[in-house]
């Protein structure tokens, strides 16, 4: 039998992977700007290997690569018609890996995903019907291919937020729902950040939390926040990337590593964030903090990798398949290495 999402939360911590987007634009099967999850049709061994690696690293969920893979993301790019089979196939893959666990482990869990429109505009009912075809098309893909929960993320609006919830709420699947506010206080229709957080609850949202735009720096001091406001199992989703007070988000991160190259156009974003990486340390103590506050839906967003989501996973305790592997088994070795010879 497999154990549903709020029982697995109940018991304990639960591994969510996510950052497919900036790891498959590394390992070269996505293009940086376009950003549309196309790899589930063009390149599927590539996902499903992406997905494999983040279990072998202790993700207890897989999550459909269906982020941005929406209508208006579809149309932008020309390739509206293949909106359905992508949506398809990126849930057909993740259900694969799913059904699928490393010898030993729970089966895991499917995800379907949704995320913010692009569209909605505050005050604009045209705008806002839009998106909502456009979330109860995907959970309706979603639920047809068999997904066990939907996670709803990257929202800026509080009221998209609350309206991915219904859609999600109508299916009947567990939901988890992660806001992504920019650098400011607040979400782009006014509501305070712990305001929209506390209306996810009262709404019956499973899960509430953040996730992406941030990295552990600039999300924690929101997660205690809330943690203070709301009872109900919460999510953390940070990057994995130095934000700052200066510059909460990933969109605007200068490069403080003397940097001799600049990426064209002045931004580190998308392609240059990699001298501003967290090391595997400070993803140990966000996901440390994070846990002893009770926060049991855990994962790393953009810019991670296997290694950042294993520690997520020990630092909440668990040991997972690629534990074997970890520095700390390895200590005396290293300290053998002729390297570390004084
Ligand atoms: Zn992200």
């Amino acid at each position: 039998m497999k154990k549903s999402l709020i029982e697995r939360l109940d018991q304990g911590p639960v591994i969510c992977a996510e950052g497919f987007l900036f790891e498959l634009e590394k390992r070269g099967y996505m293009s940086a700007g376009e950003f549309a999850p196309m790899v589930a049709l063009e390149n599927p061994n590539a996902l499903e290997n992406l997905h494999r690696d983040f279990q072998h690293a202790g993700s207890d969920i897989v999550l459909a690569f269906t982020y941005n893979g929406h209508r208006e993301k579809l149309r932008e790019i020309g390739k509206e018609n293949l909106l359905e089979p992508l949506n398809r196939s990126a849930l057909q893959i993740a259900k694969k890996v799913a059904n699928n666990p490393i010898n030993g482990s729970d089966i895991n869990l499917l995800a379907g995903n949704i995320s913010h429109s692009n569209i909605w505009k505050q005050d604009d009912h045209e705008s806002q019907l839009k998106a909502e075809k456009m979330f109860s098309e995907m959970v309706g893909w979603a639920v047809e291919e068999g997904a066990d929960m939907i996670m709803g993320e990257t929202f800026f609006y509080a009221e998209e937020a609350f309206k991915a919830l219904e859609v999600i709420q109508q299916s009947g699947l567990p939901s988890v729902i992660n806001i992504a506010p920019m650098a400011e206080d607040y979400m782009q229709d006014g509501y305070s950040i712990i305001d929209t957080c506390k209306e996810l609850e009262q709404r019956g949202a499973n899960v509430v939390g953040m996730n992406c735009f941030r990295g552990p720096a600039t999300m924690m001091p929101y997660l205690r926040k809330i943690r203070k406001q709301i009872t109900c199992h919460m999510s953390a989703l940070p990057l994995a990337f130095r934000t700052t007070e200066e510059n909460p988000t990933y969109f605007n991160l200068p490069d403080t590593n003397r940097c001799a190259c600049p990426a064209p156009g002045g931004k580190t974003f998308p392609t240059a964030l990699d001298p501003m990486y967290c090391n595997r340390y400070e993803m140990r103590e966000f996901f440390k903090e994070a846990h002893e506050m009770g926060i049991n839906f855990l994962g790393v967003c953009c810019g991670a990798t296997p290694m950042h989501q294993r520690e997520a996973a020990e630092a909440a305790g668990l040991i997972v398949p690629a534990s074997k592997y970890r520095e700390i088994e390895m200590q005396s070795e290293i300290a053998n290495h002729p390297m570390y010879d004084n």
